[in-house]
């Protein structure tokens, strides 16, 4: 068995693992860190007679993009909503924010470690602290943003779903107000989003249930598959989109409503969606979340259930051949829910199952 010495002369039968071992620091430089392991493994496969000093995947890289199709991540931020999107021509998107403005939150440890610092297309599903908490924060920190979507619902019993709008608008970034049955057009070849509900006229209410089911519910589309995204949208919404849309709603993934409460994920909803994976975000909460009436809802409909105060951020991927799970590696610590720093109570009044 050889050993390349460092600092000395390469004897020239080595010089073709020396150039190998160059080639793999470059792979795993530039290709996902899911992979570089295995690009590792292969190549010490393909040259076993050569020892030869490789180097290790990065520990401590800053930014990777799973893969070069469609990347979504259900981020663990706690009790609360926060999706983030990798769209397959470089653009990206920010479903929420979860429950904390703060920068220790895990929302903002997500982007930090992602070097986000330009996100083409925010959407607030409705305006409850657990979903536009970590949205002040990207409003606050510098992040540019194009566009913001945002359903017309006021909640009454909070004035910092005031406070996001005023900054929005006073950075110049174009509020959208989608329209149930309309699309919202994000300027991604191949990407389809399709509106099933929103309050596109004025409501102005501080009881949980009322802004629950204003939330922006959409179906992403793109490459044959497709991620229905629910918000916090409660029975009376899931009921009246499978009479309007029934089999339209079909999709791979389920963004599971209202972080599983026994208000949501009804049967016959589920049997239109039929989803083979199911994400439910969720925290430490007082409210019973996620029911097991959700999670057996869920199951019986074939769905394999994730919950991000289990299983931490999930992430899926599709690269043209279908979604498929990712192993999602926080490179900083996982954030824990013990970490959690919630700006104030759900708004909506008192507190009560149906008011986050
Ligand atoms: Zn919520």
């Amino acid at each position: 068995m050889h050993r390349v010495i460092k600092n000395s002369p390469a004897p020239a039968v080595l010089r073709p693992a020396l150039i190998a071992a160059f080639l793999l620091s470059a792979i795993i430089q530039f290709s996902p860190r899911a992979f570089a392991g295995l690009a590792f493994d292969q190549l010490n496969a393909a040259a076993p007679q050569v020892e030869v000093p490789l180097a290790p995947p990065p520990q401590n890289a800053t930014e990777y993009r799973a893969a070069p199709g469609l990347n979504v991540y259900f981020v663990n931020v706690g009790q609360g909503d926060s999706e983030y999107i990798e769209l397959p021509d470089g653009k990206n998107a920010l479903i929420d924010g979860g429950p904390s403005s703060s920068a220790s939150s895990g929302l903002a440890r997500f982007l930090k470690e992602k070097n986000v610092t330009h996100i083409d297309d925010v959407v607030l599903t409705h305006p409850h602290a657990d979903h536009f908490s970590g949205l002040l924060y990207v409003f606050s920190h510098g992040i540019k943003v194009d566009n913001f979507y945002d359903t017309r619902a006021d909640n009454t019993g909070s004035t910092m779903d005031d406070k996001l709008r005023s900054e929005v608008s006073a950075q110049g970034v174009n509020t959208h107000y989608p329209v149930a049955g309309g699309t919202m057009d994000w300027g991604v070849p191949g990407v389809d989003i399709k509106v099933f509900n929103a309050c596109s006229d004025p409501v102005s209410a501080s009881d949980g249930a009322t802004l629950n089911n204003c939330s922006i519910v959409f179906k992403l589309s793109y490459d044959g598959a497709s991620i229905l995204f629910m918000g916090d949208a409660q029975a009376d919404v899931e009921n009246a989109i499978i009479q309007k849309y029934g089999p339209e709603l079909k999709a791979d993934v389920l963004k599971v409503g209202h972080h599983g409460s026994k208000y949501s994920s009804t049967v016959p909803f589920l049997q239109d969606v039929s989803p083979q994976r199911a994400y439910i975000e969720v925290g430490q909460n007082n409210y019973g979340h996620p029911s097991q009436q959700a999670i057996s809802n869920l199951q019986s409909v074939g769905a394999q259930v994730f919950r991000t105060d289990q299983d931490g951020t999930q992430e899926i991927t599709d690269n043209g051949s279908g979604i498929q799970p990712v192993s999602y590696r926080a490179l900083l610590p996982e954030f824990s829910t013990a970490d959690a720093t919630v700006d104030n109570t759900p708004d909506g009044g008192p507190e009560g199952p149906n008011d986050d």
